[in-house]
């Protein structure tokens, strides 16, 4: 809401009010009733999937009338479990935007589909675990214009989360939540450490766009699928960086104009594993490969 509210008031939507924003950017929903009331007219849109937001659900009570919290409140989560299923009812999935352990608990709680970001916060072993047993799928959004006060460090949260949810098998896909593209999530992703180039060239090239398009034949060279696909001038098992030199594209057999790629490529290859640290900062020592590989 107050993102949207920014964008019209800074003149980015020509023509567009604040007052015309509820009900086509967003849908505030503030109880039961308001639920009831606006449900026929969220469905009536036809949207691909709903977005919900949490933000600090541990604190919903305290932040949901106070000023001060404007921007830095959600839904309240005792109300998800109900758009959950109703959403699924009506053929709908459901991607939670998370903040803190409490909202990613809650939204697997709620039993959503779809976890928006990483937390901003280390979650637990249990909470991965049971992400897994839901096959519940986690966006990285590594790469997000979303404060980090009080993280002392992001990247170490963000590479034991994933070390984690890796290990417990968590579905999961590479998007970003701000400027840059997925191919800069990917690099990001690979600077991490928590995966080796094979597992992180199949998380970009064949989980992620298939956890988009379900129900298309891509990312696959079966009689029948789709030819869809880029040619990277290197080999990215050898050098990651590769992904950002596409030297063709094809989309659904048509061949795809691009610029020249102007990325070339660097002396020193890019080598995921090269990143994982010899010395994990939580937890007993596991044997070194156990933070890279997926048992
Ligand atoms: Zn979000």
């Amino acid at each position: 809401m107050q993102i949207y509210r920014s964008i019209v008031g800074g003149g980015s939507w020509p023509g567009w009010t604040e007052a015309q924003l509820e009900g086509q950017a967003f849908h505030t929903i503030d109880s039961r009733a308001d639920l009831d009331a606006k449900w026929p007219r969220i469905v009536a849109a036809k949207p691909a999937f709903l977005k919900v937001y949490l933000e600090h659900s541990e604190e919903f009570a305290k932040r949901r009338d106070d000023p001060a919290f404007f921007g830095k409140r959600g839904l309240d989560p005792a109300l998800l479990p109900d758009v959950v299923r109703r959403a699924h009812a009506a053929g709908l999935t459901v991607s939670a935007h998370v903040t803190t352990a409490a909202d990613f608990r809650a939204a697997l709680a709620a039993g959503v589909d779809e976890l928006s970001h990483l937390p901003l916060e280390r979650i637990t072993a249990d909470d991965a675990a049971r992400a897994a047993r839901q096959k519940t799928r986690v966006v990285t959004t590594v790469i997000s214009h979303r404060p980090t006060d009080g993280v002392a460090d992001a990247p170490a949260l963000h590479r034991d989360n994933l070390a984690l949810l890796r290990r417990a098998g968590v579905p999961l896909a590479a998007g970003t939540d701000g400027e840059g593209t997925v191919i800069d999530e990917a690099v990001q992703l690979c600077r991490l450490g928590v995966f080796d180039n094979a597992s992180l060239l199949r998380l970009l090239s064949i989980e992620t766009p298939k956890s988009i398009f379900p129900s298309r034949r891509i990312a696959s060279f079966g009689a029948g699928d789709e030819a869809s696909f880029v040619a990277l001038d290197a080999d990215p098992l050898v050098d990651f960086a590769a992904v950002r030199r596409a030297s063709m594209g094809m989309k659904q057999g048509h061949l795809i104009e691009g610029p020249t790629p102007t990325d070339t490529a660097a002396s020193d290859p890019l080598r995921c594993e090269r990143y994982a640290p010899s010395v994990p900062a939580h937890g007993p020592a596991p044997h070194p490969s156990a933070s890279t590989q997926r048992p």
